[in-house]
């Protein structure tokens, strides 16, 4: 439905620049902080599109970016879709290989790269045919000699900041996003107009992640990480500030950030907001008085996490999603009938994965291929379908017949879902410890770990084991100056109280930093390949010791 009537992201921007022209968007830049309106915005946005048609892109064209969070980024977020063009959103952390492929796979055009990130993508595209063809442009006001590539400012600077932006089909290719691809090749997910604008659309319900003209909203979350979960789009539709991270932000970054310029939401994996508790407990003093909401998602929030905030008055908002939902599919609400519960039962709620975004349907899967009863208890795959899920894989035919199901996305995902409608995710289906043909989940044992005092992070795979099959082993880091030995026999001990026997890990051992993926998540991959063989396992719990499990 073309014409001005479809669902296009257009109007969020036209209504920004209209409703809000003074409103800034604050950035972290390695040439220092800089602040454009939106009224500003609008111009250079218009500006980019008009050099992109200059420099021969057209409707459909992809093109591509390789860059932190930062104003000129978020410049593209508009200026290449409202073109007609796809924004494919590149994640620098990914190996050479993989960067290589994606490239090729998305065909390129033109990639917009920071200086910081410049290395990096020569050495993916020295000698890589894949990279025939493909223009660089230089994120900043100066080129980069080695990829040939002029300055954005060079790029946009003689344009003019008027721009016809034309009406677009709903169905029109605006974004592109791999998944990083734990097993096998990278698989793209591509995002049309009305995806995006339904996706906007259900963030600012209250049940989403709601933004209002007053917000300052910080993404830390990467913008080539699945839209930095859309925010940048939700904030533009509310009207609210924008302030972007950088490059490679560290907690004290942050924190300078949310105190000069008073962050009230933001949003991050895990690990960032265990650094900032960590930078605070180290003795940093952080005013975090006027952040009201942290939205912690892409791997599962410690309930410990969540209550450490919650004393210093910032809420943190659970939040489950995929790069093929664009991402966000639940959120941890409380709902009213809960509000007068005791903290308790409401933090527990609250650090469960959450309640389906409106617009959504899910069904969750047994073995027997049976929809589960929601009592918390029984668990089974999660599927799930609505207006901003992926229907298919880019190019990826053999990927779609897998994947989906009916119209149905299979998440991959092992969950329970409780009377009161809150998914928990129990584990991933490749993650799942199958110890003497039951299932032990990681995820839970490793928010139990990380509420003990003294523990930064915990990780917790399973190994391979002769009679078992597989037994978990923890890995923990741990802060400076913890007495180990008590500390794992405090562990030992908690587990066994709360946990079935065989739950209880069969090692705890102390690593220095757990690995991360290329979106910031621990890599259970990593992991298994630095310390799963047997004679871990095999010399920590004699055979006479193992747990009896039948
Ligand atoms: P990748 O597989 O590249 O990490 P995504 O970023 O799309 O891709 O990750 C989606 C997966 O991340 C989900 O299927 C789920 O396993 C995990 N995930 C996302 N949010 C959460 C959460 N709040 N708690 C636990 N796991 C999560």
């Amino acid at each position: 439905m073309p014409g001005g009537h479809a669902q296009t992201l257009r109007p969020f921007m036209w209504r920004a620049e209209r409703l809000y022209p003074d409103t800034e968007i604050v950035s972290r830049t390695h040439e220092g902080r800089t602040r454009h309106t939106y009224a500003e915005y609008a111009d250079r946005t218009a500006r980019l599109a008009n050099a992109l048609d200059d420099y021969g892109i057209e409707r459909g064209d992809r093109v591509a970016t390789f860059c932190w969070n930062h104003t000129r980024h978020f410049e593209t977020y508009f200026g290449v879709p409202n073109t007609g063009a796809q924004l494919h959103t590149i994640n620098p952390l990914l190996p050479d290989e993989h960067i290589q492929y994606i490239v090729d796979d998305a065909d390129d055009e033109i990639i917009f790269v920071d200086p910081s990130l410049a290395e990096k993508i020569a050495g993916a595209a020295e000698g890589a045919a894949e990279f025939d063809g493909v223009d660089f442009v230089a994120m900043g006001s100066e080129g980069i000699d080695a990829l040939d590539a002029p300055a954005y400012e060079e790029f946009i600077a003689d344009h003019s900041t008027e721009y016809d932006w034309p009406d677009l089909d709903g169905d029109q290719p605006a974004g592109l996003c791999y998944t990083s691809g734990t097993t096998g090749k990278p698989k793209g997910v591509e995002y049309t107009q009305s995806m995006l604008w339904s996706h906007t659309m259900a963030s600012q319900t209250p049940q989403g992640i709601p933004m209002e003209d007053s917000d300052v909203v910080m993404p830390v979350v990467p913008m080539f990480h699945v839209n930095a979960w859309g925010m940048p789009f939700t904030a533009a539709a509310a009207g609210a500030k924008h302030v972007y991270p950088g490059p490679s932000p560290d907690p004290a970054d942050l924190g300078a950030l949310i105190e000069e310029e008073g962050v009230t939401i933001s949003a991050g994996v895990p690990t960032v907001w265990l650094g900032l508790r960590e930078h605070v407990e180290a003795g940093n003093d952080v005013d975090l008085s006027t952040l009201d909401t942290v939205i912690i998602g892409g791997a599962a929030a410690p309930q410990a996490l969540i209550e450490w905030y919650d004393e210093r008055g910032v809420e943190v908002l659970h939040a489950w999603g995929m790069t093929e939902l664009s991402p966000i599919g639940t959120v941890s609400h409380l709902k009213s009938d809960l509000r007068e519960a005791d903290y308790e039962t409401q933090v527990n709620k609250r650090s469960k994965q959450g309640l389906v975004a409106p617009g959504l349907e899910f069904e969750v899967i047994d073995e027997d291929g049976e929809e589960i009863p929601w009592d918390g208890e029984a668990f089974g795959e999660l599927r799930i379908r609505g207006p901003w899920v992926t229907k298919e894989y880019f190019k990826r035919p053999e990927a779609n017949e897998e994947e989906f199901v009916d119209g149905w996305l299979k998440t991959g995902d092992v969950v329970t879902v409780d009377e009161d409608g809150y998914m928990q995710l129990v584990d991933r289906t490749k993650d799942v410890i199958k110890s003497g043909g039951e299932w032990i989940s990681s995820v839970e044992l490793e928010n139990a770990i990380m509420a003990y005092d003294g523990v930064s992070e915990a990780a917790v795979v399973g190994v391979p084991h002769e009679r078992w099959q597989e037994r978990p082993v923890a890995f923990i880091v741990v802060a400076e100056g913890v007495d180990r030995d008590e500390l794992v026999e405090r562990i030992e001990t908690g587990l066994r109280d709360e946990y079935p026997k065989w739950w209880v890990p069969d090692a705890v051992e102390f690593i220095d930093e757990v690995p991360k993926t290329a979106t910031g998540k621990f890599s259970k991959k990593d992991l298994r390949e630095q310390y799963g063989d047997q004679s871990l396992v095999d010399g920590a719990v004699p055979e006479d010791d193992a747990p009896e499990q039948e």
